[in-house]
């Protein structure tokens, strides 16, 4: 079954797209925990950061941290949080590989 990702990626799902290229889409969180909230998203549909294969990781980490930059260039801001949620009792609700990229308020400590 596709992911809700893969159907933003298709456009058979709306999102609002910042960044996109043929390895990775930016687009905002539905749902923002911060002024600037970006998912960014592997166009590969692999379910979670551990079940990348080392060729994967090699090809798609460095894009998506390409991405981060340049997001952070994009909206002219330097301080940004990334977060990875890997299984569901590290708060992932979408199994689709993508990270966090929170930005425009002061950020905490805490990660609980
Ligand atoms: P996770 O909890 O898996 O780390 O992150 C999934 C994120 O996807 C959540 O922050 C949630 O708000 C966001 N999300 C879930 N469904 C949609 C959707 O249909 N559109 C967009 N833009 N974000 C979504």
């Amino acid at each position: 079954m596709e992911t809700i990702f893969e159907r933003i990626i298709a456009r058979k799902l709306p999102a609002t797209i910042l960044l996109e290229d043929e390895f990775v889409i930016v687009i905002q969180d539905i749902y923002p925990k911060a002024p600037h909230h970006y998912l960014i998203i592997s166009k590969k549909a692999v379910p979670s950061l551990q079940q990348m294969d080392h060729q994967d990781l090699e090809i798609y980490m460095p894009k998506m941290i390409m991405a981060a930059q340049n997001i952070a260039k994009k909206l002219g801001v330097e301080d940004y949080r990334l977060i990875v949620n890997n299984g569901p009792d590290a708060g992932q609700t979408v199994f689709h590989l993508h990270i966090h990229f929170l930005a425009g308020r002061t950020m905490g400590e805490n990660f609980a």
